[in-house]
C-alpha cells in the first residue's frame, strides 16, 4: 500500500490542524535483505532491497515549545518540550526511537524544533523488515525538515539512535539500505568502508516475503549474543573482523564459535556468488544454502521459519527460501517465478495454517528507492 501526499497531509491536518501547506510528508521504506545474514556487524557485505512498504512522517510547525508525536500505527501520543529533549530518559517503548534521532541531531548540531509529526507504517511493525529503521530515518527526515546532511551522516546517526537510546546494538545495513536503495535494484554494501554498489534485479523472478507472525522473546537477547560471541572468534583468531576470516581459521576454533565463524565466512561468500549467479536457480540454490547456514550454525532460526521454507521448497516455481532479518521469527523471503504465485500464495497459508494454526502475511517486494520527501 502507498499512500497519497493528500490523503496523509489531510489525516496530519485532523488531528494537528493547520493548512495543507504547513504540512511536508517524508517517507522512508522497510527493506528485505536477499543474502548476508548477521554479517553487517562484523564488517560483512549484504545484498538487501528497499521495500514499498515504508513509514511515512508527516510535519508541520507548532508555537508550543513541544515535539509533539502521534503514531497511527498504535494510536499513541507522547509530546516532550523541545529543550527537555537531550536529557529525556529511555521510556522503553516505541517513544525511544522518536527521541533518540532527536537527542543524535541534536549531538550533530542540527537542533529540533517544535513540531508536530504523525507517524503511520505499512511496514509490518516487528516483523524482520525493518519498521524500525524506517521509522528512524522518516523521523529523523521529518525533524531537519530540509536542512542538508550527507547521507552517511543520516545513517550513522539514525544506527546510534537504535544501538545508543533503543539498546540494539544493530549493524548499520537496515538505515544504509533505507538512505540509499534505488527503484529496481538491490544493494550491495561492504559494512567496512561504507561504499556500496547498485545491481538491477531482474524482473523475470518475483521476491515474496512471508510473514510467520511470530517474534520470540528469545530474538533480542540472542542477537546480542551472537555479536559478543562474533567478537570472541575474532579475539581468538586475531583477526580485525569475523569478515577477514577463513573457513580454515574457522576449523581451529571449537563448538559453537567454530559453527558461528563458519557462517560468517559462507555467508559472505554467498553475497558475491549471488551477484554473480547466472540463473534463478542458482540463486535459488544460494537461499536454501543461506537457510541452513543460519539454522545449522548461527542457530537464529525456528519451527515456524524452517517450516515455511520447507513449504515453499514443495512448490512448483519456487527457485529458493531463506529466514531473513535476524531471526527467532519474523519473514522468509522466497524467489518465485511470478506465474507461479498464485499457487505459491494458496499453498503457503494453507499448510502454515494446518501447521501451526496461523495466517501468515504475504508481501511481494518491489525493489524501492530510498528515504526521501515526498511531495
Ligand atoms: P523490525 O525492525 O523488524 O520491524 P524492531 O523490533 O527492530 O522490528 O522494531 C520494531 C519496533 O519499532 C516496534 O516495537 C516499535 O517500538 C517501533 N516502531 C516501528 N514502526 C513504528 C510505528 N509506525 N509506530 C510506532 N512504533 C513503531
Ligand atoms: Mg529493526
Amino acid at each position: 500500500m502507498v499512500f497519497t501526499t493528500e490523503s496523509l497531509s489531510d489525516a496530519h491536518r485532523r488531528k494537528w490542524g493547520g493548512s495543507s501547506a504547513d504540512v511536508k510528508v517524508y517517507r522512508a521504506p522497510g527493506r528485505v535483505n536477499l543474502m548476508g545474514e548477521h554479517t553487517d556487524y562484523t564488517e560483512g557485505f549484504v545484498l538487501p532491497i528497499a521495500l514499498d512498504l515504508a513509514c511515512y512522517v508527516t510535519r508541520s510547525k507548532n508555537a508550543s515549545g513541544e515535539l509533539r508525536v502521534v503514531s497511527e500505527n498504535n494510536g499513541q501520543e507522547r509530546r516532550w518540550p523541545t529543550s527537555a529533549l537531550p536529557v529525556v530518559q529511555p521510556m522503553h517503548d516505541w517513544s525511544d526511537y522518536i527521541v533518540g534521532i532527536a537527542k543524535e541531531l541534536f549531538r550533530a548540531g542540527y537542533p529540533v524544533e517544535p513540531a508536530n509529526l504523525r507517524v503511520h507504517s505499512t511496514v509490518p511493525i516487528g516483523a524482520g523488515l525493518s519498521s524500525s529503521a524506517a521509522i528512524e530515518v522518516a523521523t529523523a527526515l521529518a525533524l531537519l525538515d530540509g536542512r542538508s546532511i550527507p547521507d552517511i551522516e543520516l545513517i550513522q546517526l539514525c544506527r546510534r539512535a537504535e544501538n545508543r537510546f533503543v539498546g540494539m546494538p544493530c549493524g548499520v545495513m537496515d538505515q544504509y539500505v533505507c538512505v540509499k536503495a534505488g527503484a529496481g535494484s538491490m544493494l550491495e554494501i561492504d559494512c567496512r568502508t561504507l561504499e556500496s554498489h547498485a545491481a538491477p534485479w531482474p524482473e523475470e523472478v518475483a521476491i515474496l516475503a512471508v510473514n510467520s507472525m511470530v517474534r520470540h522473546e528469545l530474538g533480542q537477547g540472542a542477537y546480542r549474543t551472537r555479536v559478543a560471541e562474533c567478537a570472541e572468534a575474532r579475539d581468538l583468531l586475531g583477526v580485525r573482523a569475523l569478515r577477514d576470516a577463513t573457513l580454515d581459521q574457522a576449523d581451529t576454533l571449537h563448538g559453537e564459535l567454530r559453527r558461528r565463524t563458519r557462517h560468517i565466512v559462507s555467508e559472505n561468500a554467498r553475497v558475491h556468488d549471488f551477484l554473480a549467479a547466472g540463473s534463478p536457480a542458482e540463486r535459488g540454490e544460494l537461499f536454501y544454502a543461506s537457510h541452513a547456514s543460519l539454522r545449522d550454525d548461527y542457530a537464529v532460526s525456528c519451527p515456524e521459519l524452517d517450516s515455511l521454507v520447507e513449504i515453499a521448497r514443495g512448490i512448483e516455481g519456487v527457485y529458493g527460501a531463506r529466514m531473513t532479518g535476524g531471526g527467532f521469527g519474523g519473514c522468509t523471503v522466497n524467489l518465485v517465478d511470478p506465474a507461479a504465485i498464485p499457487e505459491f500464495e494458496a499453498k503457503v497459508r494453507q499448510d502454515y495454517l494446518a501447521a501451526y494454526g496461523v495466517v501468515p502475511g504475504i508481501y511481494r517486494c518491489m525493489p524501492s528507492a530510498g528515504a526521501a520527501r515526498q511531495v
